[in-house]
């Protein structure tokens, strides 16, 4: 028998888990073909933060299976990543690159996102010591003022002679409010990223994110870039969610108890029971990456954290611990819930939007926050 080191994790036994989750890789790659449709243009996948908590490793191979050619990353670690699970796929690291680091671009065959001039001058004087040009995506920054060159500087880089030292193989701009249909920040950015994009007609352009795909007036430019509508999170917040979910969580239930009228549930004695309520304690907690924030009081209890069991929306009674939820299962037969089962906490129809939702928080960061102690099962995918 081997003894397992200090500090490795294997994965951890379903039997043995708190939470079990379970992530659909042909529901991804079907998102994706949904959402190439949809754009009508070369789409990529962005798959930072881990693939937004589903595994970078399992969802870039499953991506490029379905036909994915270009992956967008936020850091040049989660780009090694993408590079080892697709050898020959185009991957943009969003964040760009920090100085003295444009050799491991190269060695590793990734493409930074420049997002400002100085971003800029040292790529060029790279490639010019290096005597190639290498490619590399620019960013303009239509609006969230983060990251990028400010449009006026965009107008300008046409003619600029630091455009023959590397190659710019894209121009990109990022949409601030693309799941709001309504605002009218969007027809600001289309317009002011067609310009820029007018006075560079050999740079492939880059403006669409999940959301920017269903936008009425979108124009079709040259590469869409979906994230969150990928795992399963509703690109269109006012409508239907056309995605199918990817994302599963199930918790275990570790106790069944009862709390007599008065009694409190947990840290604070935020939730009282009014008569006698049937609890359920699930091994769940915030360390796993569910939000505290979902926790419940005598005054929400209901409008926050839910767990489907046996078909019935139960909410979370009290406070949210580290390791543990209590839900209320008064409403569920006696014998329809065991200890040792698990409940649903995303899936049949609890998506990720509305658990985002009730933890006042969205969807994305659900996902991105999805914890390292549950059992991991990957479903379809490439052998
Ligand atoms: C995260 C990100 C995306 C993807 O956005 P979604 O809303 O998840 O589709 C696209 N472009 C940039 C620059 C991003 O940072």
């Amino acid at each position: 028998m081997t003894t397992p080191q200090a500090g490795t994790r294997g994965p951890i036994p379903a039997e043995e888990a708190g939470g079990l989750l379970t992530i659909d890789l042909d529901a991804l790659a079907s998102n994706w073909k949904t959402l190439r449709d949809r754009a009508g243009t070369e789409t990529a996948a962005v798959v930072k933060a881990d693939a937004y908590g589903t595994g970078i490793e399992q969802a870039v191979p499953a991506l490029v299976d379905a036909g994915c050619g270009t992956f967008f990353v936020a850091h040049m670690a989660e780009a090694k990543r993408a590079r080892a699970a697709a050898p020959n796929a185009t991957i943009y690291v969003l964040n760009g690159f920090l100085t003295g680091t444009a050799a491991t671009y190269l060695n590793f065959g990734i493409r930074p996102v420049l997002g400002s001039w100085p971003e800029i001058d040292e790529w060029a004087a790279f490639c010019r010591a290096q005597g190639k040009t290498f490619p590399a995506a620019i960013h303009v920054d239509t609006g969230m003022n983060r990251l990028g060159l400010r449009v006026a500087d965009g107008m300008a880089l046409r003619g600029d002679r630091r455009l023959e030292d590397f190659e710019p193989a894209l121009l990109m701009s990022h949409l601030v409010s693309a799941e709001d249909p309504a605002h009218e920040i969007n027809a600001r950015q289309i317009e002011a990223f067609s310009a820029v994009a007018a006075t560079l007609p050999g740079i492939p352009a880059s403006l669409a994110n999940s959301s920017g795909i269903f936008l009425k007036d979108m124009p079709r430019f040259s590469l869409a870039r979906p994230g969150y509508a990928l795992y399963g999170g509703n690109p269109t917040p006012d409508a239907k969610n056309p995605m199918e979910p990817v994302v599963r969580l199930e918790g275990r239930i570790l106790q069944l108890r009862s709390a007599e009228h008065g009694e409190t549930a947990g840290y604070s004695g935020a939730w009282t029971s009014k008569g006698r309520r049937r609890l359920a304690t699930l091994s769940v907690g915030y360390a796993d990456g569910y939000p505290r924030s979902a926790g419940s009081t005598d005054a929400n209890v209901g409008q926050t954290g839910l767990a489907i069991v046996a078909g019935r929306r139960c909410p979370f009674v009290g406070r949210v611990s580290m390791d543990l939820i209590i839900i209320d299962v008064t409403d569920v037969p006696e014998d329809a819930v065991r200890q040792g089962d698990t409940v649903v906490l995303i899936g049949d129809g609890l998506d990720v939007d509305e658990v985002g939702t009730r933890a006042g928080t969205i969807g994305y960061e659900i996902l991105t926050g999805l914890g390292r102690r549950y059992a991991r099962t990957y479903r379809g995918g490439v052998a």
